[in-house]
């Protein structure tokens, strides 16, 4: 029985992470949950999972939950980022999974792995941001960072049973989001339904949105990069629309390995939770016959700005892909709310890479202060 307390559980992540739990309760136990605001779902997350306790971000989210439902209260650490920690440190779990979205996620995976305990990640922003200090926490406790993005979760798969130095190339798949076929000079006016309508998975609004700016793949080859310790240069975007196969591995003899699956996110997640096991399960069975024709194709470069972006923070190292995360949470978080157009989000984050002063990371406190000035400085350059 592994105990797992599931942060940001109330998103589309955690919703797929405790879809298959229930899936598997002969194996897997929650012992703490987490959400932001939704404490609708919360509830009744918690009255599926009794022996969990619960944290809520929001604080008047949390006052709301508590009136509604004073049973909860005995099961509640509290609100606020605190009560993350709080939450990690009293159920002591064997695996954090943590579902939340965007740089608020990364103080939790550190304290995790500081006492060493595993955290299967879908957060891909801290990853991103804090990637040196995660892995250096993790090495000196022994505690694993766990892939959950589907395309970690087919590297790590692939990799299995190679020898590193036999890895020519990691071939990281995108679909090309929402907007693959829109002409570009259409971009400047596409609107918010278009963006969010990903063609082949369902997933949050941040995601969706980075999925169509392709900023969602210079992360994920920014995670890559610390997740397997590989040199950027061996790491490749390649656009695939069917999302069928999840990424590839190329070996010195010019094998490929792939790893296939229908895009639904339980099955990366049942792999997260299992590994090195194989669990036999009834999520999302494929029929080979049933799969599309498979094609790829390379990334247009002027479509998709955001990845050159990306992959320039990756290379200029030190703090730059926190700059360049900070910025598009900025951006994304704007866009959603109608202040901005969607073209805006790469100039945002294009002049804040240009404008954020450079500063080598040591420490967690290097990383608040590098994400604090992006968001200072990207608030008063575009009021937003
Ligand atoms: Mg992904």
């Amino acid at each position: 029985m592994k105990r797992v307390t599931v942060l940001g559980a109330t998103g589309s992540v955690g919703r797929n992470t405790l879809d298959v739990v229930e899936n598997h309760r002969d194996r897997f136990e929650v012992v703490g949950l987490s959400a932001g605001r939704n404490v609708d779902l919360l509830q009744a997350q918690s009255e599926r999972h009794p022996g969990a306790m619960i944290a809520v971000q929001d604080e008047e989210a949390h006052e709301a939950l508590v009136k509604a439902a004073p049973e909860m209260n005995s099961r509640s650490i509290g609100s606020g980022d605190e009560a993350l920690i709080t939450l990690v440190d009293k159920t002591r779990p064997d695996l954090v999974v943590n579902c939340l979205v965007g740089f608020a996620g990364l103080r939790p995976t550190l304290h995790a792995l500081s006492l060493g305990i595993g955290v299967a990640i879908a957060n891909k922003e801290s990853i991103v941001a804090g990637g040196e200090l995660l892995m250096r926490t993790a090495k000196e406790s022994g505690a694993p960072i766990i892939p959950i993005d589907s395309e970690h979760v087919a590297v790590d798969q692939c990799l299995r049973g190679c020898r590193r130095e036999d890895i020519k190339m990691v071939y990281i798949t995108a679909s090309g989001g929402s907007l693959r076929d829109t002409p570009i000079e259409d971009l400047e006016t596409v609107t918010r339904e278009e963006v969010l309508a990903h063609p082949t998975w369902n997933m949050g609004d941040k995601i969706t949105v980075d999925s169509a700016t392709l900023l969602n793949k210079g992360l994920e080859v920014i995670e890559a990069h610390w997740l397997f310790d590989l040199p950027l240069d061996r790491i490749r975007v390649v656009i695939h629309p069917q999302s069928i196969i999840h990424s590839m591995v190329e070996l010195q003899d010019n094998s490929i390995l792939a790893q296939m699956g229908l895009p639904d996110m339980r099955l990366p997640i049942l792999y997260a939770l299992s590994r090195p096991d194989r669990i036999p399960t009834d999520l999302a069975r494929s029929r080979i016959s049933d799969f599309p024709d498979l094609s790829f194709r390379e990334v247009d470069e002027a479509r998709y700005p955001c990845l050159g972006l990306a992959l320039r923070a990756a290379r200029e190292g030190a703090n730059r892909p926190t700059v360049l995360n900070s910025a598009n949470e900025m951006a994304v978080g704007a866009y959603l709310a109608g202040r901005v157009s969607f073209v805006d989000i790469h100039r945002i984050i294009e002049n804040s890479l240009d404008n954020v002063p450079s500063r080598e990371i040591e420490t967690f406190e290097d990383i608040v202060e590098t994400d604090a000035t992006t968001r200072a400085y990207t608030r008063k350059r575009f009021q937003i």
